[in-house]
């Protein structure tokens, strides 16, 4: 499931385009949108994936933290999770690794 970070409005992992307002969800989906704004923060060196309790092996496998370069781009591709994919993206601070 992807969010509009424009609109708000849900739509299904493999829609690349917002059915309301267009927004092109590659850039505009809520995960996309924090990406972004978690790659532009330099406090942020590591960035988490987490995973609801109920995700699929695909997502599950996933899940994780990467370096910055290597983050994987959400939604999971292969997700098979009846209501598509709930990962997140989450920072992780500088400041827990001192
Ligand atoms: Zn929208
Ligand atoms: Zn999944």
């Amino acid at each position: 499931m992807q969010i509009c970070s424009v609109c708000r409005t849900t739509s299904p992992d493999d829609r690349f385009f917002c059915p309301k307002c267009n927004a092109d969800l590659r850039e505009f989906s809520e995960n996309a949108q924090a990406l972004q704004r978690m790659l532009a923060n330099d406090r942020i060196k590591l960035i988490n994936i987490a995973v609801a309790d109920d995700a699929c092996p695909a997502c599950r496998e996933i899940a994780g933290t990467y370096p910055k370069d290597q983050v994987p781009i959400l939604p999971v591709p292969g997700c098979s999770h009846e209501n598509g994919c709930f990962c997140r993206y989450q920072p992780v601070l500088d400041v827990l690794y001192p």
